[in-house]
């Protein structure tokens, strides 16, 4: 896979960080956690490269802010 110059500076799982103007909202999770804290998670595209973002975010001990999903231009092999 290979990122753009934009994704490659998206610094992952750490909170608080913007992404990059490239990148397009495709989806928004609301998950409340029994007794627990709500979880909000946000999937994005990112129209230069393909690549698929998730921000997590939640007031939790969990992991926070982006984590790279996958590329849609995935080209393994050859
Ligand atoms: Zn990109």
């Amino acid at each position: 896979m290979s990122l753009c110059a934009n994704c490659l500076a998206l610094i992952p799982d750490a909170p608080g960080v913007a992404g990059h103007r490239a990148l397009r909202i495709v989806d928004t999770q609301r998950r409340k956690i029994p007794r627990s804290v709500t979880v909000t998670l946000s999937t994005f595209r990112c129209t230069d490269c393909g690549a698929m973002w998730r921000y997590r975010e939640a007031k939790d001990d969990g992991p926070q802010g982006w984590a790279l999903l996958t590329t849609e231009t995935a080209s393994e092999g050859s």
